[in-house]
């Protein structure tokens, strides 16, 4: 992410501050002084990199005078909290209730990047199991409907419009009646977006607001406009009521901070960011979560609800049944195969696992998605019973697995070296008396 240096920054600042022998006023205002410039330099308001720096030395006067303090660990737990400040509001987001039709206006300026995060918000939904679909309302931009309409098909959302109606607040109407009667968990409003922010558009924008009726409007926020981002925010909150922010295109400009600080304009909480042009690159935003990836911390709760998300445990009571007895087989290899496929791209589960962020060259997520893939082509060509590992596999059953998927010998060994390992890994997993008897944990 973009935002790296920043975090690469400010992780030097505390290397400083651990290293060093004594921690005085002198060293205090130093490394505040180099933080804070990272902070501008990401383009952060200058007026809360002050605050945040009177802020955490306040504090740490305020507290060191407590015996037995660790300074150092004081300063840092300062700066890390006055961070999550900087990119909270006391607002809480709007929780979507499955069961219910919840309908989602996105608004933003032209080039924002609304419709493209209107398909990833539903995608993000639909593979959880949501019964998604889209509105394009946009008719003001000549190729709106037909990109929505690309990206709802590609990722297999329902989606209404109309070529031929020009009357924006219509079709609002329309689209959203329709999938209302059909019982739609969640039903996302696309609108028009301007060059400017015409009083037309706003106009427009208010009628569409009262013909839907959301339950939540997000405000799509372009990072690339940096600390512009909040007077343009502050003009979209006086008209409509904003209830979320979505910050887009983190992945490919400096200027992340000015954004993500900008959220004070809108008094909404950040849910999503988006980190790239292709649907997966979108993360759902957690303002301590962030932080902590940003320093490099990891961030362990984000990673098990991914993981929890992607793979209930409560849907895989077979494969709890079997870990606890220690049973693993090449066909529960392929199963958790596809649970991973399903988790996002591993670049982002990287940066939640602490200190891996920085293990992950460019590039190693796309060889080891490759190599799963290939693992489950040759696991395609295996039968039943050696899928169950009720056969030995022998060379001639590898020769016919290899034939079968176009693969060598060498590879098949290096599955079944694979699989060997997280077989001992379930093997130890059964004997640790971590499950009860039905597979259930216990710790
Ligand atoms: P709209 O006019 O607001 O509906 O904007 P679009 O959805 O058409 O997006 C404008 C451009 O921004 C398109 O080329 C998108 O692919 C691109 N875009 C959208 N979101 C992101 C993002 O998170 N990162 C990057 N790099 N590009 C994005």
């Amino acid at each position: 992410m973009v935002l790296g240096e920043l975090g690469q920054r400010i992780t030097a600042s505390f290397r400083r501050l651990n290293q060093a022998p004594i921690i005085d006023d002198d060293l205090l205002d130093e490394v505040l002084k180099e933080i804070a410039a990272a902070l501008l330099h990401a383009d952060v308001n200058v007026r809360y990199v002050s605050e945040l720096r009177s802020n955490v030395k306040k504090r740490v006067l305020l507290e060191s005078d407590a015996s037995g303090v660790n300074k150092r660990k004081l300063i840092q737990k300062a700066v890390v909290e006055e961070l999550v400040r900087l990119v909270s509001t006391d607002r809480k987001p709007y929780k979507l209730e499955k069961g219910k039709c919840n309908i989602i206006m996105f608004v933003g300026l032209q080039g924002s990047g609304k419709t493209t995060t209107c398909t990833k918000y539903a995608h993000h939904y639909n593979r959880k199991g949501w019964k998604t679909a889209l509105v394009c309302a946009d008719t003001f931009r000549a190729g709106a409907f037909d990109q929505l309409k690309q990206n709802a098909s590609k990722v297999r959302i329902p989606f209404y419009g109309d070529y031929n109606e020009t009357d924006p607040v219509k079709i609002a109407e329309e689209g959203v009646e329709l999938f209302k009667k059909e019982k739609y968990d969640l039903i996302i409003v696309d609108t028009s977006g301007r060059h400017k922010q015409e009083a037309a558009l706003f106009d427009e924008m208010q009628q569409v607001a009262e013909v839907v009726a959301p339950n939540d409007i997000i405000f799509i926020m372009d990072s690339h406009i940096g600390q512009a981002c909040f007077d343009q925010a502050k003009a979209f909150r006086e008209v409509v009521d904003i209830g979320s922010v979505i910050i887009t295109k983190l992945d490919g400009h400096a200027k992340g901070g000015g954004a993500l600080s900008a959220v004070s304009a809108t008094n909404s909480p950040i849910i999503f960011l988006g980190t790239g042009e292709h649907f997966d690159e979108f993360q759902p935003f957690d303002a301590q979560s962030f932080v902590s990836r940003l320093l490099g911390m990891g961030d362990l709760k984000g990673l098990f609800q991914t993981i929890t998300e992607a793979m209930p445990l409560d849907k895989q009571p077979e494969l709890l049944n079997k870990i606890s007895k220690g049973r693993f087989s090449l066909r529960d290899l392929y199963e958790q195969f596809q649970n991973l496929q399903k988790m996002g791209p591993m670049s982002q589960l990287m940066q939640m696992i602490p200190g891996m962020s920085n293990l992950m060259p460019a590039g190693a997520e796309k060889e080891g998605v490759k190599r799963i893939k290939r693992f489950m082509v040759i696991m395609d060509s295996m039968t039943d019973t050696e899928l169950d590992c009720e056969v030995q596999l022998n060379d001639s059953r590898k020769l016919r697995i290899a034939r079968g998927a176009g693969a060598s010998i060498p590879e098949v060994n290096l599955l079944i070296d694979e699989y060997k390992r997280m077989e001992k890994m379930v093997g130890k997993m059964g004997k640790s008396g971590l499950f009860g008897k039905g597979g259930e944990l216990t710790q």
